[in-house]
Order: structure tokens, then sequence, then C-alpha cells
């Protein structure tokens, strides 16, 4: 199937989630310490323990949602398909599985489906932090489901 596309725009300023497994959260809050100042300049959130973990490593403000196997991945999720969050970073851990598998692999399908960045590891998000886009609004393609959807309506009214 072909789908639209529409222009979107990744603000100056980004909304960053911030997303990790319990044998990684230490190396995110590492993350997010060593580049306090650039994070700073954004706006962080993440799921429960993870949020509540860096912002007392950085004291940063960190928006919290719920813990990942409560249903915070799919919080986050959800704010991606509305546009309301421009960059994640996610350290899952690629050693032991989660109970939150399915939720995990949902919320990765849709960082991509959206064009946002993902680094799910300290090399990418390196890559990431240190990027000119960091602080320029950053303009890409998004598909647009809603001709799509109008398609099927006109289609499934005519038979
Ligand atoms: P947590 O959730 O930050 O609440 O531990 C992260 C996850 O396991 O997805």
């Amino acid at each position: 199937m072909s789908y639209q596309a529409t222009e979107q725009v990744l603000d100056k300023h980004k909304r960053i989630a911030l997303v990790a497994h319990d044998n990684q959260k230490s190396a995110l809050a590492k993350w997010c310490e060593d580049n306090k100042s650039i994070l700073k300049r954004h706006f962080l959130l993440g799921t429960g323990t993870t949020s509540k973990l860096i912002a007392e490593a950085t004291g940063l403000p960190v928006k919290g949602f719920k813990s990942g196997p409560l249903g915070g991945d799919q919080q986050i999720g959800a704010r991606i398909a509305q546009s309301e969050i421009d960059m994640l970073i996610f350290f899952w851990d690629p050693l032991e599985a989660q109970p939150h598998d399915p939720d995990v692999k949902a919320l990765l399908r849709i960082a991509v489906v959206y064009d946002i960045p993902v680094a799910n590891n300290r090399a990418t998000a390196d890559f990431l932090i240190s990027s000119p886009y960091m602080n320029e609004e950053y303009r890409h393609q998004v598909l647009n489901y809603d001709k799509v959807l109008e398609e099927r309506v006109k289609n499934l009214n005519a038979k």
C-alpha cells in the first residue's frame, strides 16, 4: 500500500523520551549526566522509574509516565503517534527478556512509523546528541494516513 506523506517539524527544543531497562538504567543515567549541559535546553520525559533516576542523577526536570511494564512504553508510543515526542533514547536490554516485550516492540515500531530519531545504545545516543539538528528545526516527511483512511471509507461505502 502506498501512503501520502506530510511535512512535519521537530522543533529546535526537542521533547526527548528516555527509557531504560533495569540493567541499562545506570548507563542511561550516566549518559544524561555527561550530556546535561545539552539536555537542559530540551524537554525531558520518560517511563516511571527511569525518569526518577535521571531526575535524581542530573537535577533536571523529567516528566514521568507509568513504569514500562505497567503501560509507560505505550503512553510514550501514543504521544509519538500524536507528534508530541521528537526523539527517543531507549536503552533496552539485549541480554534479558522483559515481561513487556510486546510493548517494547510496539514502541520501537511506532518511532519508525513517525520517523523520529531513536538511539538504542550509547554510541548512537552520542551521535544524535552531537548532531547540528539538536539545536535546529528538522523538517521531515511523515506518512499521512488520513488520505488512506478517506479512500478506505469511500470504497467501503461504495460496496
Ligand atoms: P521503568 O520502565 O523506567 O519504569 O523501569 C522502563 C521499561 O522497562 O520499559
